[in-house]
């Protein structure tokens, strides 16, 4: 009987060395683990390329020639080495820079190799980087691949080719290893999911994902593994969100009071928009339930988070409870601070609290103290708010604003920590016991995230959106321009300013080049105050003291100055209503969620506002193609999903620094959106149609659910 959960290496042609590169390098400990190695990439074998027809911008090619010399060149970091490699028809340069010290043995002159590869041209030579290379005889004995035309070609690391384990000898292990399997693989889903979403059978998509028949195969074996990864993954999270509700009870605030409609009737500075007002009815909905609220809040920039999340605060207030904000940084902690005390001025027995690190000593035991006694009804901080030593008298609602700065880990310490803590203590007062209340939690996030992420990353939280901006702003204006033109965008500054608006310059700050960069602010900065004498020019980055800073940005919010040259740091937050120009300075090195942000800085008076993304005149394809969504929309949303499409989620802001708690074998969050939503909707069916997760036709999916639970931590997800 074959046993998925075999070791390695028992597998014929394995043995103890190889048994050890497969699980140091690529994590095969059993023989599950082995079929579930997925190519990361299919050849149509007929097809072996000349070297001369060969350019640097084809995708990855095959040839079969030999190498003609070896050698090393070049110091340290730089070092590598190249093998002159030609078919007849020409040459290319076969490129190591890793494992060194056993490529000149394992490859040898005079010898015919097939090489596959990334073709590139550097310094007009024709040249592939780490190549695969293998010899031509290599796939002659896998019977596998006979059939078909298609060569499944397996990551490997140098280590392993090393080994003589390139992707040809993975293959052929794989191929014995299906040589083992006399019957079908049993199925992974109920048969039912199957049928509905007319799933290629398991053990049929397994084989052809190594050993593809024909191309439509392929794409049937692909999309029921990508099925089968998501499905498990909506599974466990809807279920983790299910439990969650029904085993937590929650705080229940039954009562809008005198603060909220003191607030609401007498000190509202605009009327709500209607889609404020829909998301703050469906936040109460949930705060009165009887369960743990967990609602991601999710507005484009300007939307008006602040309001909704004072006026949900009012309510936790009026029911007894303190409210905690968290910002990502001081200054955004600063400004909530100023802008929710200032709304809450006319209300004097409501007092408000700043926590962040620079509040030390006394002030700090001051304000500690009063939130064990009660006095302090909202604290606005930093993760200082999470720190060991911060203590609620009764903590309700936490608010964690600009959520994608906070990463898992501090949320988690948030849920492990804090409000845990406080939760038991909501027990004791609530005199209930047995049951843990925690407070609800609201999560505010300017960064559209695209549906498909948001029901991987948050798929266990409930989502309102504000999906309207408050009445009278203009759409932004966004052009694009090139930095020789540097006169044009001042000719254009001069006008804005002659009509009285002030502008924003922004320079990119990133830790590697920050030397170089706070060089080139400063730079700017002299060139505009030469360029603008009658003007006043204030400048803000972060190697400022924070006096300085705050001294610097108050002059720009209050008009003294009309042109404010700074880093990021005024990315989220900042308003200035007068504000009607941005200039983004070297545009393209900043993520298109990112440059969303800074345009939004300005826009938010009823003038008409512009956007000026500066870039360097050489762009790659991607850049360009970034920029250009950018002039083209203002829709946060479709920006966030253009840029999902052309970078993958890995490098979207956000995911990066929230981390996915999960790595994805097949499945590509970007382009498998709906296969998703299909897995979600199974899953969803599976747990309404089963409850009681018993009935044996689903008996293999919830074992296997059992099985994965262990190896996720599905906590830190949400
Ligand atoms: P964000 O959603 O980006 O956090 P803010 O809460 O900072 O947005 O609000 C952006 C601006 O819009 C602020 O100046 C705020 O006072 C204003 N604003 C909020 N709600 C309304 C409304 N209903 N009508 C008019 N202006 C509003
Ligand atoms: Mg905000």
């Amino acid at each position: 009987m074959f046993n998925p959960q075999t070791e390695i290496k028992f597998l014929s042609g394995v043995g103890p060395q190889r048994a050890d590169l497969l699980e140091k390098e690529i994590g095969i400990h059993t023989f599950s683990d082995m079929l579930t190695y997925y190519p990361y990439r299919y050849v149509d074998r007929s097809k072996v390329y000349r070297i001369a027809e060969i350019d640097g911008n084809m995708p990855y090619v095959q040839l079969v020639g030999q190498i003609v010399s070896m050698e090393a060149i070049g110091e340290g970091r730089s070092r590598r080495i190249i093998g002159r490699f030609s078919d007849g028809t020409g040459f290319i340069d076969l490129v190591w820079f890793q494992g060194l010290r056993f490529i000149g043995k394992a490859y040898k002159v005079r010898t015919r190799y097939l090489i596959f590869g990334k073709p590139t041209v550097f310094n007009g030579k024709l040249q592939i980087n780490h190549p695969d290379i293998e010899t031509v005889e290599a796939n002659a004995d896998i019977p596998e691949i006979q059939g078909g035309s298609f060569r499944p070609h397996y990551h490997t690391t140098e280590r392993m080719k090393k080994g003589f384990l390139a992707s040809s000898a993975v293959a052929k292990l794989i191929g014995n290893l299906f040589r083992l399997i006399t019957e079908p693989l049993p199925e992974t889903l109920p048969q039912w999911i199957v049928d509905e979403y007319h799933l290629m059978p398991y053990d049929e998509a397994i084989r052809n994902i190594h050993f593809p028949s024909s191309a439509d195969t392929l794409r049937r074996a692909q999309a029921r593994l990508k099925f089968d990864e998501l499905f498990y993954i909506q599974l466990g999270i809807l279920r983790y969100a299910q439990n969650r509700k029904q085993k937590q009870g929650g705080l229940i605030f039954k009562t809008v009071g005198h603060s909220f409609n003191t607030f609401y009737h007498d000190f509202l500075p605009f009327p709500l928009t209607d889609a404020q007002k829909r998301v703050i009815r469906e936040i109460r909905q949930d705060m009165r339930a009887g369960f743990q609220m967990n609602r991601l809040l999710q507005g484009d920039v300007g939307s008006g988070k602040t309001l909704v999340a004072l006026l949900c605060s009012l309510i936790a207030i009026d029911n007894g409870y303190q409210v905690v904000i968290m910002a990502p940084t001081e200054i955004l902690a600063e400004q909530h601070q100023e802008t929710i005390s200032g709304l809450l001025s006319g209300m004097p027995w409501l007092r408000t609290e700043l926590l962040t690190g620079s509040v030390k000593g006394k002030k700090r035991k001051e304000i500690l103290d009063s939130l064990i006694s009660g006095n302090v009804n909202i604290l606005i901080g930093t993760h200082a708010v999470i720190e060991d030593g911060v203590q609620f008298r009764n903590l309700g609602l936490a608010i964690i604003d600009e959520q994608h700065r906070f990463g898992v880990a501090q949320r988690a310490k948030l849920w492990d920590k804090r409000i845990d803590a406080a939760g038991e203590q909501a027990t004791s007062q609530n005199g209930e016991s047995g049951k843990i209340l925690l407070p609800h939690v609201l999560v505010m996030t300017a960064t559209p995230i695209p549906r498909t992420l948001a029901m991987t990353l948050y798929g266990d939280l409930d989502v309102s959106v504000i999906d309207q901006l408050p009445p009278g702003r203009k759409p932004i204006h966004t052009i694009h321009q090139f930095l020789k033109h540097m006169d044009r965008i001042h000719e254009a500054m001069r006008t804005e300013l002659r009509k009285g608006r002030q502008i924003y310059v922004v320079y990119p700050l990133i830790e590697d080049t920050e030397k170089m960069d706070l060089e080139n602010l400063e730079e700017g900065y002299q060139q505009l105050r030469e360029a603008f004498p009658d003007y006043r020019v204030s400048r803000v980055h972060g190697k400022l003291k924070p006096a300085e800073k705050d001294a610097e940005m108050s002059a720009f919010a209050s008009g003294e100055t009309q042109i404010l040259v700074a880093t990021t740091v005024i990315e989220v937050g900042v308003n200035v209503p007068n504000a009607s120009v941005m200039i983004i300075m070297n545009a393209e090195r900043f993520g298109l969620s990112q440059l969303h942000q800074l345009r939004g800085r300005v826009g938010r008076g009823a003038e008409q506002s512009y956007c000026v993304l500066v870039t360097k005149y050489e762009l790659s394809e991607t850049t360009r193609k970034r920029i250009q969504i950018m002039v083209d929309s203002t829709d946060g949303f479709e920006i966030a999903e253009a840029d999902l499409k052309l970078r993958g989620p890995g490098d979207l802001e956000g995911t990066q620094q929230s981390g996915m708690a999960f790595d994805l074998k097949i499945a590509n969050i970007a382009r498998d959106g709906q296969i998703l939503t299909y897995a979600r909707t199974a899953a969803q069916h599976l747990l309404d149609s089963d409850p009681a997760e018993s009935s044996p036709e689903n008996k293999t999916c919830w074992q296997r659910l059992a099985q994965m639970h262990s190896d996720i931590n599905w906590g830190a997800i949400s």
